[in-house]
């Protein structure tokens, strides 16, 4: 069961890996959290996704070494869920090298609708928890740390608009090529996480 979720942040795609990860027990493979982990841990490999960030994507060679590697791992040998990769075709092309996929799942939302759960979001200044759209705070108060909650800049309506474009550019590509491939499932994200999980494990179960 080899699964990539592609979906625009704020379409629940995190919620739905956690969900299908647990359902299948195959592992939730994060990107993101990959490489901030790497940066933590200060590895080699950290000090050079540092360096790069300051300016743009991580290089394609890069990550797809790190994701090669990771589903290599025993725990991967009944499938697992790509979520945060492939960003570009250049990757998804890679990744028909190195494994092959057998779902692609679209979390669909509008525009509209990423903009309005992204710039509810907030974060802890001190111990970065992120509150979604529907945790908010009346006071601005951590519940963890009483430390204090504030909107990213990121999350702001014209930073979200400028990375839905940029989303939606790269995206398009890669889930035609899918379509192509008769891999792609293209599922409407704005209903309920348990709505969405249903339609989930019916396409799971072809
Ligand atoms: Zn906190």
């Amino acid at each position: 069961m080899k699964i990539i979720l592609m979906g625009l942040q704020g379409s629940g795609k995190g919620t739905q890996a956690k969900k299908i990860s647990k359902k299948y027990n195959i592992p939730h493979i994060s990107t993101g959290d990959m490489l901030r982990a790497e940066i933590a841990k200060k590895t080699a490999l950290g000090e050079r996704i540092k360096s790069i960030q300051q300016g743009e994507l991580v290089p394609d060679p890069v990550i797809i070494d790190v994701i090669k590697d990771r589903i290599n791992q025993f725990d991967c040998k009944n499938g697992f869920i790509l979520d945060g990769f492939p960003r570009t075709i250049q990757q998804a092309k890679s990744l028909d090298k190195i494994v092959s996929v057998d779902y692609v799942i679209a979390l669909e939302i509008q525009d509209s609708v990423a903009i309005e759960r992204l710039s509810k979001r907030s974060q802890c200044r001190k111990c970065n928890y992120i509150y979604g759209a529907n945790q908010r705070l009346k006071n601005n108060i951590c519940k963890f740390c009483s430390g204090e909650v504030y909107t990213r800049k990121d999350d702001y309506p014209e930073a979200i608009k400028r990375r839905l474009e940029i989303y939606h550019k790269e995206t398009e590509i890669i889930l035609r090529y899918y379509e192509n491939k008769n891999l792609l499932y293209r599922i409407n994200g704005e209903r309920s996480v348990e709505e969405v999980f249903d339609d989930i494990t019916s396409i799971l179960k072809k």
